[in-house]
C-alpha cells in the first residue's frame, strides 16, 4: 500500500474492488468508437481491457490523516447489502475493513466520512449489519453530505417505481446515519479541518461535492465521480450513464480539470485504476494526464 503525502496530509487508498467493469460502449452515452480508439494507445491495459471492451475500474476510499483528524472520503459498496440487478454491489463480503485496519486505522478512529454523493458505491460502508440492524460503521464519525443530494435521494427512495437498489441504498446506508444523528449536511462551499474545502460539483448527482485539499500549498482534489475513467480527461465532454444532468456534469468536469491544471492539484477520483491519481496538463485545446509532473515531484 503506497501512501502519498500532500503537504502534511498522508493519503492512503483503501481498496474495495478492482477489475473490469462496464463495457466502454455502454458506459458513456456519448461513446464513439473512432474517438475512443484514438485514445487506445495510452488507455490499455491499465484503464481499458481491449479483449473484453471493458473499462478497468477501482472502487476505493481515500483515507486522509492530517495530524489532527482522520478522514475517509467515500465509503464504497459495503457488505451484505441487497442490490437487486447490480451484481457488482450485491451481497458483497469483501475485506475492506481489514484493509483499513492494515493501513493502521480502526473504524472508531475515523472523525469524518465525506460522502461526495449518495450513490450505491460511495455510501455502502457508512453502515454495517449488527444483530440484523444497520448501524454506523464508524461510530465516532460525523458523516458529511450534501443537503441537496440527501433530499434528492430521500425523495427518490420514497417514489414509486424507483429501482430497488436505489431504495435500498438510501434506506440501509444513509437513513440509519441520519436517524443516529451523525449526518452533517452542507450546502455551497464549506471549509473543514483547516486544509479541506468542500465545493459543489453537481451533475453526476444533483448535489455532488468535491473535496479540495490544500496543505502548505500542496494540493489535491478528491473528485468523487466527476469523472470515472482517465479517458474522460481528454474526452471531458463524455458523461457516464449514471450522470443525472449531462450538461451540468460536463460543466463541473471541465471546471475540475481546469482547476487541477491551474492549481497543480493532484486529481484523485473514486474509480481510477492504478496508479489511481493523476496530475493534469493542458495541451492545446485538450486536457491530458501529466506523468512528467508526477515524476518531477518524486511521487
Ligand atoms: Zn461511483
Amino acid at each position: 500500500m503506497q501512501d502519498r503525502h500532500i503537504g502534511d496530509v498522508r493519503v492512503t487508498r483503501i481498496e474495495e474492488q478492482m477489475g473490469p467493469g462496464f463495457p466502454a460502449k455502454d458506459f458513456f452515452p456519448e461513446f464513439d468508437a473512432d474517438t475512443f480508439a484514438a485514445e487506445g494507445h495510452w488507455l490499455a491495459p491499465s484503464y481499458y481491457q481491449p479483449e473484453s471492451g471493458r473499462l478497468m475500474t477501482s472502487i476505493h476510499s481515500w483515507l486522509l490523516r492530517t495530524g489532527s483528524h482522520t478522514i475517509l472520503v467515500d465509503a464504497c459498496s459495503g457488505n451484505h447489502k441487497p442490490r437487486p440487478g447490480m451484481p457488482r454491489f450485491d451481497m458483497l463480503n469483501t475485506q475492506y475493513l481489514d484493509r483499513l485496519r492494515e493501513a493502521g486505522v480502526q473504524p472508531e478512529e475515523i472523525d469524518f466520512v465525506m460522502c461526495t454523493h449518495l450513490h450505491v458505491d460511495h455510501v455502502g460502508w457508512n453502515t454495517r449489519l449488527e444483530n440484523g440492524k444497520w448501524v454506523p460503521t464508524f461510530p465516532n464519525a460525523k458523516y458529511v453530505m450534501s443537503r441537496t443530494d440527501h433530499d434528492f435521494w430521500e425523495a427518490e427512495a420514497k417514489r414509486p417505481g424507483t429501482e430497488a437498489f436505489k431504495v435500498n441504498t438510501y434506506n440501509d446506508s444513509v437513513l440509519p446515519i441520519v436517524e443516529a444523528k451523525k449526518a452533517e449536511f452542507v450546502t455551497g462551499e464549506h471549509g473543514m479541518c483547516g486544509c479541506l474545502t468542500l465545493k459543489p460539483a453537481p451533475g453526476h448527482t444533483p448535489g455532488q461535492i468535491r473535496v479540495d485539499l490544500d496543505s502548505r500549498g500542496k494540493r489535491a482534489i478528491f473528485a468523487g465521480d466527476a469523472l470515472h475513467n482517465p479517458v474522460q480527461v481528454p474526452l471531458w465532454k463524455w458523461n457516464s450513464c449514471f450522470c443525472e444532468d449531462l450538461d451540468l456534469a460536463r460543466k463541473s468536469r471541465h471546471t475540475l480539470l481546469a482547476d487541477c491544471v491551474e492549481q497543480g492539484a493532484l486529481l484523485m477520483p473514486a474509480h481510477f485504476a492504478p496508479p489511481h491519481a493523476a496530475y493534469i496538463k493542458e495541451k492545446g485545446d485538450r486536457f491530458e494526464l501529466d506523468w512528467d509532473y508526477d515524476n518531477k515531484r518524486g511521487r
